[in-house]
C-alpha cells in the first residue's frame, strides 16, 4: 500500500486524482492539500507527493520534498527557466517523474512524433495545434511544448530558435526549419493535440484527443507507484511506460 499526497487537490486535476486514487486498492491518500494549507506538514503525510497545483508552487515544493527525501510526481505546466532549473537541481537528491502529459495515448503520440520526424525528414513542414478549455492559464500547453522539443531534438536543432507562435501580418514565406505552434481555447475541451507534417503533394497528421481527465490522473498515479524506491533522477512518463 503506497500513501500519496495530492497537491492542488481542489482543482480540476486534483479532484480527478482523489476520485481515481479512491478506486485503487493499492493506494491511500495521506493528505489532500490546496492553497492555504501547510505544505511542510503535508509533505510528511505520504511516501510520494503528486503535484497538480500551479507552476509557481512546484519548485518550492520540490525543494521541500528533496529536504525530506520524498519522491515526487510533477504534473504542473508553464514553468519559467528559473523554476525548471530549481526542479532539475532537486532531481540530484530525489527521484522525480516530470511530464507535461501523463496519458498513455499522448505518450504514444510523443513516440510517434519522434519516429515521424526521423522518417519524413526536413522536407516536411511541422505545425503543432492544441486546443484546451477556456480556463487554462498557460499557452502553449506543456504537451505542445514537449511535442516541439521532440521535433527539434529529432532534427538536431535548438527548439528556441525554431519556434513560431502563431502568425499575423506579413510573416513572409515559411522557413523550412520553423516549428509552428498554435493554441486554441474554448469551452470544456480537456486537451486536443495535432502534429501536422506537410510537404508538397502530401500531409501526415497525428492527433490525440483526451475526453476525460482520468487518463492524466491514472497515469500520474501509476507514475507515483513506479517512482517509489527509484534512485534520484529526472524521469518522464516515457520511462514509466518503457517507451525510451
Ligand atoms: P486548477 O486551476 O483547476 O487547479 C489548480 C489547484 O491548485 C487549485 O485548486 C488551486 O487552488 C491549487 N493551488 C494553487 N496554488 C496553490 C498552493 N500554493 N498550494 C496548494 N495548492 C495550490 O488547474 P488544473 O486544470 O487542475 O491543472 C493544474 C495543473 O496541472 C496545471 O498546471 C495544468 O496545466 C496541469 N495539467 C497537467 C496535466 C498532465 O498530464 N501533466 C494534465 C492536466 C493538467
Amino acid at each position: 500500500m503506497l500513501t500519496v499526497v495530492i497537491v492542488g487537490s481542489k482543482g480540476r486535476m486534483g479532484q480527478t486524482l482523489l476520485a481515481c486514487a479512491g478506486r485503487l486498492p493499492e493506494l491511500r491518500v495521506g493528505a489532500a492539500v490546496d492553497q492555504g494549507d501547510d505544505l511542510s506538514v503535508a509533505v510528511g503525510a505520504g511516501e510520494v507527493v503528486v503535484d497538480f497545483s500551479a507552476h509557481t508552487v512546484t519548485a518550492g515544493l520540490a525543494e521541500r520534498c528533496a529536504a525530506h527525501g520524498r519522491p515526487m510526481v510533477i504534473g504542473t505546466t508553464g514553468h519559467d527557466e528559473n523554476e525548471k532549473a530549481r526542479v532539475r537541481a532537486c532531481a540530484k537528491r530525489i527521484p522525480l517523474v516530470w511530464s507535461s502529459n501523463f496519458s498513455t495515448g499522448v505518450n504514444t503520440l510523443f513516440w510517434l512524433t519522434r519516429k515521424a520526424t526521423e522518417i519524413l525528414g526536413p522536407g516536411f513542414d511541422v505545425e503543432i495545434v492544441e486546443m484546451h478549455h477556456r480556463f487554462k492559464k498557460d499557452a502553449p500547453s506543456g504537451t505542445a511544448s514537449t511535442l516541439a522539443e521532440i521535433v527539434a531534438g529529432a532534427r538536431g536543432v535548438s527548439v528556441g530558435e525554431s519556434l513560431r507562435h502563431g502568425r499575423k501580418g506579413i510573416p513572409g514565406e515559411r522557413p523550412a526549419a520553423e516549428i509552428g505552434v498554435h493554441s486554441l481555447r474554448g469551452g470544456d475541451v480537456v486537451g486536443d493535440h495535432t502534429v501536422i507534417f506537410a510537404t508538397p503533394g502530401e500531409r501526415v497528421e497525428l492527433t490525440h484527443k483526451a475526453s476525460s481527465r482520468e487518463t492524466f490522473a491514472l497515469g500520474a498515479l501509476r507514475a507515483a507507484q513506479w517512482v517509489w524506491g527509484r534512485p534520484p533522477g529526472l524521469y518522464t512518463m516515457q520511462d514509466v511506460l518503457s517507451l525510451k
